[in-house]
């Protein structure tokens, strides 16, 4: 199969991609997170072609992408008051929130469970093809499963061609990381993945939020968990990464003392003078937190080499989106984390 790439400027991308997606077709989407592997996502024979060009497993579902708000009834029942206030405060925007299923919804595109994720995506392109398409778009991340997700075309490009039928050039994802999860079909609301949506942005609009542990900890993965999606192995480089924690200067000592030839660091943009000779490479500043979940999964992908023996790892401190950026990392990391300050 040839792989179409059409700029998400062009004039007639939308209709053209919408008819792809109405048959049946796999066409990968910009959005302000990472680039999706869109399909019809009330098709099932379509639905099944996202799982097998990523290597998915079938019970990690997907997100529909809709168009708004007025769509969420379409696909989802029982939905609580709280789900519309986030809409109005977040959409079009990286937050998805995990419903109850409405059995229109294939069970494929579930995941089997009786729920299902809905997001609003912050992409004109995008929203016109879902619109022209007349039918929701069940997206996953763009990657192959395991793997750093795509935030620019040429991501998906490298892990799909000839495989998809098209793929929307958007340019640079803004965000860098996956949207928000969070699960409103419990009494207290719960967050299942962080992202460009703040958990202090998402307790001020819902006033109560609790974070599953999978959020936090490595899961095992014969365990029952809310979002089949965390317990995988993810965004990861195909060698070890281990995060140095600790001060600026301790860790440079630390990854110094350990860095052998074949080794790689990721670290900030300042830190750059600290690991001359080790071969670094920065994946935004320290500064700008945005430009730390911007510039991660390239610096991961990148990273993914089996020419390289292990990555020292840095990661940002504090919340906000940051939270999101320690989250990818620290699965990339299988949660293996030095602190440097602990090292003598
Ligand atoms: P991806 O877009 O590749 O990050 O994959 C979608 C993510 O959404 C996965 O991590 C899923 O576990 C999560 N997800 C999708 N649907 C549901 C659902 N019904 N309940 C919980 N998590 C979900
Ligand atoms: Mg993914």
């Amino acid at each position: 199969m040839h792989t179409l790439l059409l700029s998400a400027q062009d004039p007639e991308t939308p209709a053209r991609a919408a008819e792809l997606i109405r048959q049946g077709e796999l066409v990968a989407i910009p959005t302000e997170t990472v680039y999706g592997l869109g399909a019809n996502g009330l098709d099932e024979t379509a639905v099944a072609k996202i799982f097998e060009a990523k290597g998915r497993p079938q019970d990690n579902p997907l997100i529909l992408h809709i168009c708004g708000p007025e769509q969420i009834e379409l696909f989802c029942h029982h939905i609580p008051q709280t789900a519309y206030q986030l809409a109005e405060a977040f959409w079009p925007g990286p937050l998805t929130m995990v419903l109850p299923a409405r059995s229109n919804v294939p069970r494929r595109t579930t995941g089997g469970l009786d729920t299902v994720a809905v997001r609003c995506p912050d992409s004109d392109v995008t929203r016109k093809i879902i619109r022209l398409s007349g039918v929701p778009i069940a997206a996953p991340s763009a990657n192959l499963s395991g793997k750093p997700s795509t935030t620019t075309a040429e991501h998906v490009l490298h892990d799909h061609d000839g495989k998809i039928a098209a793929i929307v050039d958007g340019g640079h994802c803004r965000v860098g990381v996956e949207s928000t999860i969070v699960d409103l079909t419990e009494e207290r609301p719960r967050l299942l993945r962080p992202g460009g949506i703040t958990p202090e942005q998402l307790t001020a609009v819902l006033g109560d939020l609790v974070v599953d542990k999978a959020v936090t900890a490595q899961i095992d993965k014969d365990a029952v968990v809310k979002a089949p999606g965390m317990k995988y192995r993810h965004y990861a480089p195909s060698e070890p990464v281990v995060i140095v924690s600790g001060s600026r200067e301790k860790a440079a000592e630390y990854i110094r003392r350990h860095f052998v030839p074949g080794d790689r660091v990721l670290c900030f943009q300042e830190e750059l003078p600290l690991y001359e000779g080790c071969n670094p490479l920065s994946y935004g500043q320290e500064a700008d937190v945005n430009t730390l979940s911007a510039g991660l999964f390239a610096a991961l992908r990148e990273l993914d080499d089996p020419s390289i023996h292990q990555v020292y790892a840095r990661c940002p401190v504090g919340d906000g989106i940051a939270y999101a950026v320690q989250n990818r990392l620290k699965k990339a990391a299988a949660f293996h984390i030095v602190d440097a300050e602990a090292e003598v």
